[in-house]
């Protein structure tokens, strides 16, 4: 049986790991890594969540009028948020997927996991992200 080469280095991964982790060097070195990568590619990775929404509502306006009407309807109590997702039954933060732009109560509820799957078939992925 071969051993993996996790297996065989074992004890040499492990040590390395913890001298990474205690090294405050390193973290130096990472953070300034960071901090370069940040200055060259710009901070596109991880947008500011208000200017996603706004986006999104300029390209979904039906969206987030659907989303407007969930939330009110939450909040007079005839509609409740699941804590756990329908599809893979993991507890997390569900959100309203509509079906189509015409009624807002043809919609599933999905966490963020499940949610991203559903639409990487029909939209391009950068149109996800926060929806
Ligand atoms: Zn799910
Ligand atoms: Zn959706």
């Amino acid at each position: 049986m071969e051993e993996t080469y996790y297996q065989r280095n074992r004890e040499r991964v492990l040590a390395t790991q913890k001298s990474k982790r205690s090294d405050p060097l390193d973290k130096a070195k990472v953070a300034a890594y960071y901090r370069e990568w940040y200055r060259v590619n710009g901070r596109n990775r991880t947008p500011v969540p208000v200017e996603v929404s706004r986006e999104r509502n300029r390209k979904f306006p039906e969206h987030a009028r659907f989303s407007m009407k969930v939330g009110y309807e939450i909040k007079v109590g005839r509609l409740v948020r699941p804590d756990i997702c329908p599809r893979c039954g993991r507890e997390a933060r569900v959100k309203a997927c509509y079906r189509n732009y015409e009624r807002w109560d043809h919609f599933v509820w999905l966490c963020a996991s499940c949610h991203k799957k559903e639409h990487l078939h029909k939209l391009p992925v950068r149109d996800l992200r926060g929806v």
